[in-house]
């Protein structure tokens, strides 16, 4: 799963690299570039906190990643101050599904790898729809209880069950 978000390094449109990086900036992050549309990218979705744009390499016919604006890193690093940040990118990722005609939620993937299983430590959760239509190697990507996936809602219990503060 390394390479599928890797590719989308080639991608990057140099007239638009002289915009000004501000707070939450990783400039050697892929996805920040996106969400400041530094790319050829589309954003199908743009605001402070919350952005989405289509995974390159899409594992099921509706494929979307849903990333926090600000740079924020991987899922191992999250704490229990994030739930309310995961939440939103699940709220986001529903209503872009919604947008597209996607109205069977209970036949949608919402989850995250886990590293070292995530090529861009950007966090980022992939939307895929209808799950019942994904390939046999997004099965195996996304797959639900392993040790490389979590679903969004593992993650939120999982942050919830996290002290306070570390
Ligand atoms: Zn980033
Ligand atoms: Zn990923």
């Amino acid at each position: 799963m390394a390479e599928v978000e890797a590719t989308q390094a080639a991608q990057v449109d140099v007239s638009k690299t002289n915009s000004v990086p501000g707070e939450g900036y990783d400039k050697k992050c892929i996805f920040c570039k996106i969400v400041n549309n530094e790319m050829s990218t589309e954003l199908l979705h743009s605001d402070d906190e919350v952005s989405c744009f289509r995974d390159i390499k899409p594992g099921a016919p509706h494929h979307y990643l849903v990333v926090p604006t600000k740079h924020v890193g991987n899922c191992k690093s999250l704490t229990k101050e994030h739930v309310p940040l995961v939440k939103q990118l699940v709220e986001t990722g529903k209503e872009i599904l919604q947008k597209n005609n996607i109205t069977d939620l209970t036949d949608v993937r919402f989850g995250f790898h886990w590293p070292p299983f995530c090529s861009v430590t950007h966090l980022h959760l992939h939307v895929l729809a209808p799950a019942s239509q994904m390939g046999f190697t997004s099965r195996l990507f996304y797959k639900l209880n392993s040790y490389w996936f979590i679903t969004a809602d593992q993650l939120i219990e999982l942050l919830s069950s996290k002290g306070e503060t570390n």
